[in-house]
């Protein structure tokens, strides 16, 4: 049960013996939008862990708007996901578009379902059958109430390691990629006891405005957030121009670490 009413305390998320999340445990997952090359990713890993990630995100099958974009690395990326966390030590999240590729994903620490398998629900089902953490994110045009029902199925299949995913909705303005509800936040914290991250990146789609929509984020008392990192965003093979250059991406972990000390 993804209900609060069932479940007064927060849930906390362990996604290895160090790394939790939720009920104060903040997690600050970043990476790139996609895995591109072995250099590329345990570069990435290294400055986001010394900027102060906890976790390290990276997308091997990637849900491309186009079928003639790049389609991620598929096996191939994950096993370069799984060097970067054995030269990193940080645990690794990525997406999963199909219940084929569960076997892959055995030393995949998070599972995430990206915002287009929001309701996949025989994918969720699958899921909820592992003891993995999933991050759950919500569709593009779906509702609060409509995720939690999503985190249900993958709670009511016997799997309650679920974090909740704010990535921005779709609406009639066009500044932005997507739109960031915000006010998602503390109601997720009202009608749930599960951990709540936002990801400023597919929400706004501009690497300027991820800081401030991170600092946002943090003081709106998420309990994580997830944000793209690239060696050389003008040339990533996806979602570039949101995508925050390393130094970029520290000059935010400190911003937000000052907010999370003054709330
Ligand atoms: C991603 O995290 O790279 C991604 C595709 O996100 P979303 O599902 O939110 O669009
Ligand atoms: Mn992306």
């Amino acid at each position: 049960q993804a209900n609060r009413k069932f479940h007064p305390h927060d849930t906390v998320v362990e996604v290895t013996p160090e790394v939790k999340i939720g009920h104060g445990n903040f997690g600050l997952i970043a990476g790139p939008c996609s895995v591109e090359s072995e250099e590329q990713i345990i570069f990435v890993a290294q400055s986001v862990k010394a900027a102060g990630a906890t976790m390290l995100r990276g997308g091997a099958f990637k849900p491309r708007t186009s079928p003639y974009d790049f389609q991620g690395l598929k096996a191939e990326g994950l096993k370069l996901l799984l060097e970067a966390k054995k030269a990193t030590g940080l645990p690794i999240v990525t997406e999963i578009m199909s219940a084929e590729h569960i076997p892959l994903f055995e030393n995949v620490d998070v599972i995430q379902v990206g915002a287009r398998n929001m309701q996949n629900f025989e994918l969720l089902k699958e899921l909820g059958k592992l003891n993995k953490p999933i991050l759950l994110k919500r569709g593009l045009a779906n509702t609060i109430k409509e995720l939690l029902m999503s985190a249900e199925y993958i709670m009511s299949s016997g799997n309650e390691n679920v974090i909740l995913c704010e990535r921005g909705i779709r609406t009639y303005e066009t500044a932005t990629r997507n739109t960031l509800d915000l006010s998602a936040v503390p109601v997720l914290h009202e009608l749930s006891h599960l951990p709540v991250v936002v990801d400023p990146s597919h929400a706004t789609g501009v690497a300027r405005y991820v800081k401030p929509m991170a600092m946002a984020a943090v003081a709106s008392g998420a309990d994580g957030l997830i944000i793209e990192v690239h060696n050389d965003p003008p040339h990533a093979l996806s979602d570039g121009a949101q995508s925050l250059r390393p130094e970029q991406f520290a000059d935010v972990s400190r911003a937000i670490s000052l907010i999370r000390k003054a709330t």
